[in-house]
Formats: structure tokens, C-alpha cells, sequence
């Protein structure tokens, strides 16, 4: 853990074993760390605000430029961790994600820079008003697992670039690649007590963050059930919410069901399907069902498992044994209603966590596939023969975070883009399809998150907007 500048353990003394997924065994001892260790990273994080928020903006985006430097000439240490905690293709997700992850502190430099407030114009002529972007104070921010450097990278250095200070709490999974990202963050200069990590479970760190009045603001990405939690517990504290998704991907009778095959299997089994954008539900109009449904089965078998350090290897395990249980949960839940499996279903036999791609067809509207998200290499299609039918069968969903259509009409892409109520809307390319500065999040009413993540609008989060008005005779 990392507080007020130092290395340090948990106050009570306690650690716990990390896990390697793909083999099932201990790779390294963590700091176990509780409420107190929170408490104490929450007042280095306000003691550090004093002066942090006054440090001039250029100098915040300088040092934000050095850790993408940093992070940067670090690329192949990040990725080997990557692949040792979490399962990642060393060759693949491994690489793809450390090679992302500076990208964010750029990005994070290069919008702050040029933000701008406004000025107003008023009834009465003696005065003079403007509205301009401050921090906010300490900000709380707590990650998940499926992305552990990626991430925590698009909120932190948009926190410390706006001027604020930071308590993060990672999960207990992704704990070593997260003191890894610290220890780029102090390499690069990052002074004392600007970014605290505190490494335990959510239930007591991230709790203390979350309820702590010492945090002024709270960012999280996880599921939607710990999303419910926090709400309940913040208060007032202004909330940055990005949870989970159930992407369905919709192909239309125009469309090429081939192209959309392999667009949906990359969807389905990149990241072993534990990415929030996955497309964990097809639905396909009845004339291309067969079609699509053999393309998706044939692309499952460019979706290998096994060492993930071979450069052969394309499918990582799952996280934990807790995402393994719930892919055959929702499995047994879809067969007993009817479905069938026809590719993949069991787990491959091999050390860890691994699933292996598995494709379902005929599914009902009711059963977990299409209710919850699942989070496992999981292609679930289903049949419609009209738009209404699949639009009410789409919306027994309650998440809305992103959807995909394919069609070759512009007509049908734009009527389809505005009844599915999701954040994004991608059309002819997969649901996962994004990019770092594109305003991420879910639809209103949906269980998929509150505000937008990405660019200028993370920075609108990470600051208070405030109207100083002049009275001028
Ligand atoms: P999770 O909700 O179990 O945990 C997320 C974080 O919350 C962890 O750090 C955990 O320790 C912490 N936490 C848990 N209980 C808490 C509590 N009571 N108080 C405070 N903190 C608490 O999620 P996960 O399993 O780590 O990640 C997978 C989920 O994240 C999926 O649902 C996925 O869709 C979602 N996700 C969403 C996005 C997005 O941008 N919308 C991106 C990635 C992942």
C-alpha cells in the first residue's frame, strides 16, 4: 500500500495470498488492509489537497505527461503482471492493455489544458459573472478487476490533474497491478499524499471511503449490485457510476452474417467475455439465424485456451472461481428453459479458471442470460421475426450500457439506435468498440451507472463548477 508517501503495510499486520487464474496457485502476499489504514490515507489525502490545489494547472499536466512516460518505458513488466495476476494472454490482452494505459495520462494533460469556463451576461449591467472549473477536494475512486491498470488510468490522473487529491481502493484480485501502476506514479514524481492506494476488501476500505466525510467526491466502476451499496452509503457526495452492461447485439435481415459473426465472437470471448461492454445477448432476425449461428460456432475455434504466455493462446481463465460458478449458473438456468448448447459449455481440462467459448441458441426471455449480465466467454442467440418482439425481449433487461446493430441501412441503424436504451450505440462494428476520449456510461434509468466517463467529461466530474459574480459601479 502506498500512503502519505510511504510503502507500508496494513496497521493490523494482516496480508493475504494473490492467486495466479490460470493456475490456480499463490504468486505473491498482500497487505490486508482495513478501515484504520483508510482513515490514515483519507487525512494524507486532505493534508496533501492544501497544497496540491494550488499548484498551477501546467505543472499538474507536466507531471501527468511524466507518468504516461513512465508507464510507458514499463510496457513489458506491466503486461508479464498483467498476465501473472490475471490471467491475461501475455501476447494479447496483456499487451493490449499495458500498451493502453498511458494513453489516459496524455489524454488526461492534453484536455485540462485547454478547458474552458464561461461568462455570462446579465439583467443587471453592474455585473460581471463567470463560471470556471475547481477541484473538488479528495476523491474517492474504486476499481474492479477485469481491467486493473486500464481502469484505475482513466480516473486517476483526470483527479490529480483538476487538482485534487486521491484515496483508491483496488480490488483484492488486482492488487499487485495496482501497487505496480503506483510505484510507476511515484517513479514519475507524484508528491506525497496526492494519490493513496489502500489495498482490502471493498466492504471496509471502500466502505470507509465512501462514508468517510474527509472524500467529497466518489468514483466507481464494478457491478451494479455494489453500485446500489455505495449509493446507499455516500450521502450527498457527487457519484461517477460506470457498472455493468448486457450489450445486446442486434442483426438485422440486410445484414452480412458473416462479418457479424466474427465482430460478435470477439465481443463474446475477448477478455474471456469479462469486459462491461461485452455482447453477452444476439438477437438475429429469423432469415439469418442458422447463418449467424454457424459463423459464430466456426469463430469459436480461433479462441484458444491454455499457458497463457503461449503466443497461440488466445483465451485467458476467468477471474475467480465466484465468474466460473455463475457462467454454469446461468448456463443450467438457460438449458432448463429450453436452450441449447451448441459449442463449447464445459471447462477445459486445465489448472485455474478457464471456461471454454461456449455458444447457446434459443433462448428465453426470461431466463439470466438475458436478465443479468454474466460475465463469461458466452455467445447466447436468439431468433425474431419483428422488431417489437425483440425490442420488449431486449428490454427485459434492466442494464443499458452499450448495444450494437447491424444493418446495411442507415434507416434501420438510426430507428434501432433510438429504442435501445444504452449509453452507446455502435453500429456495424461490435458493442466493445471504444475509445478513451468517447463519453462512456449508462442510460438513465438503467442499472448500467450514472454520469459519463471519457475525455472532458471525466474532468467535469472530477471538478465543481463555480459562478463568481462581480458587482462592478
Ligand atoms: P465489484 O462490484 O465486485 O467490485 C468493484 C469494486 O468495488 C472492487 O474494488 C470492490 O472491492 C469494491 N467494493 C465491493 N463492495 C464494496 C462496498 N460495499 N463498498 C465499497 N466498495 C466495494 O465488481 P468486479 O467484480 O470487481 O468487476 C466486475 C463488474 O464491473 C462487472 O459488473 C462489470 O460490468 C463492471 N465494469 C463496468 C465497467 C464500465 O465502464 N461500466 C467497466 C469495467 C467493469
Amino acid at each position: 500500500m502506498h500512503i502519505s508517501g510511504q510503502w507500508c503495510g496494513a496497521e493490523s499486520g494482516a496480508t493475504y495470498d494473490a492467486i495466479n487464474p490460470a493456475k490456480g496457485e499463490v504468486f505473491a502476499t498482500l497487505p490486508l488492509g482495513g478501515r484504520e489504514d483508510a482513515r490514515r490515507a483519507i487525512a494524507a489525502a486532505n493534508e496533501a489537497y492544501a497544497s496540491w490545489s494550488r499548484v498551477p494547472l501546467f505543472d499538474r499536466t507536466d507531471l501527468c505527461m511524466r507518468m504516461a512516460q513512465v508507464i510507458a518505458a514499463h510496457e513489458d513488466e506491466l503486461a508479464d503482471i498483467l498476465c501473472t495476476e490475471l490471467g491475461k494472454p501475455r501476447h494479447r490482452e496483456a499487451t493490449q492493455e499495458a500498451q493502453a494505459v498511458p494513453l489516459f495520462y496524455r489524454q488526461a494533460a492534453e484536455v485540462a489544458r485547454y478547458l474552458e469556463g464561461s461568462t455570462l451576461l446579465a439583467r443587471d449591467s453592474h455585473k460581471r459573472i463567470t463560471s470556471f472549473r475547481r477541484s473538488r477536494g479528495v476523491i474517492g475512486v474504486i476499481t474492479p478487476w477485469n481491467f486493473p491498470a486500464a481502469i484505475p488510468s482513466e480516473y486517476l490522473p483526470f483527479a490529480v490533474v483538476m487538482g485534487n487529491t486521491v484515496v483508491w481502493n483496488p480490488p483484492p484480485t488486482a492488487a499487485v497491478t495496482a501497487a505496480t501502476l503506483m510505484r510507476y506514479l511515484v517513479e514519475a514524481g507524484l508528491p506525497r499524499g496526492v494519490i493513496n492506494l489502500v489495498i482490502g476488501p471493498g466492504a471496509q476500505v471502500g466502505d470507509e471511503i465512501v462514508t468517510n466525510p474527509g472524500t467529497h467526491a466518489i468514483a466507481l466502476t464494478g457491478s451494479s449490485a455494489t453500485g446500489r451499496v455505495i449509493s446507499a452509503r455516500c450521502g450527498l457526495k457527487p457519484r461517477l457510476m460506470e457498472l455493468g452492461g448486457n450489450g445486446p447485439i442486434v442483426v438485422l435481415a440486410d445484414a452480412d452474417p458473416r462479418k457479424a459473426a466474427k465482430g460478435i465472437a470477439n465481443a463474446c470471448f475477448y477478455e474471456a467475455g469479462q469486459v462491461c461492454s461485452a455482447a453477452e445477448r444476439i438477437f438475429v432476425a429469423d432469415n439469418l439465424k442458422n447463418e449467424l449461428v454457424d459463423e459464430v460456432v466456426s469463430q469459436t475455434n480461433h479462441w484458444v485456451p491454455g499457458d497463457v504466455w503461449d503466443r497461440n493462446v488466445t483465451l485467458g481463465p476467468q477471474n475467480n472461481m465466484g465468474v466460473v460458478e455463475k457462467m454454469a449458473a446461468h448456463l443450467a438456468d438457460a438449458t432448463d428453459r429450453g436452450a441449447t448448447i451448441v459449442a463449447g459449455g464445459g471447462r477445459p481440462d486445465l489448472p485455474g479458471f478457464f471456461c471454454e467459448p461456449t455458444v447457446l441458441v434459443d433462448f428465453d426471455a426470461e431466463s439470466l442470460v438475458n436478465t443479468e449480465e454474466t460475465f463469461g466467454p458466452i455467445a447466447p442467440i436468439r431468433a425474431f421475426s419483428s422488431d417489437d418482439e425483440a425490442w420488449r425481449h431486449i428490454n427485459a433487461c434492466e442494464l443499458g450500457l452499450v448495444s450494437a446493430v447491424f444493418t446495411e441501412s442507415v434507416n434501420d441503424a438510426w430507428r434501432w439506435a433510438e429504442q435501445l436504451r444504452t449509453g452507446i450505440v455502435v453500429v456495424n462494428d461490435p458493442s466493445s468498440y471504444w475509445e478513451p476520449h468517447i463519453p462512456f456510461g449508462g442510460m438513465a434509468g438503467a442499472a448500467s451507472g450514472i454520469g459519463r466517463l471519457g475525455g472532458r467529461h471525466t474532468l467535469e466530474f472530477m471538478s465543481d463548477l463555480q459562478t463568481i459574480v462581480f458587482h462592478v459601479e
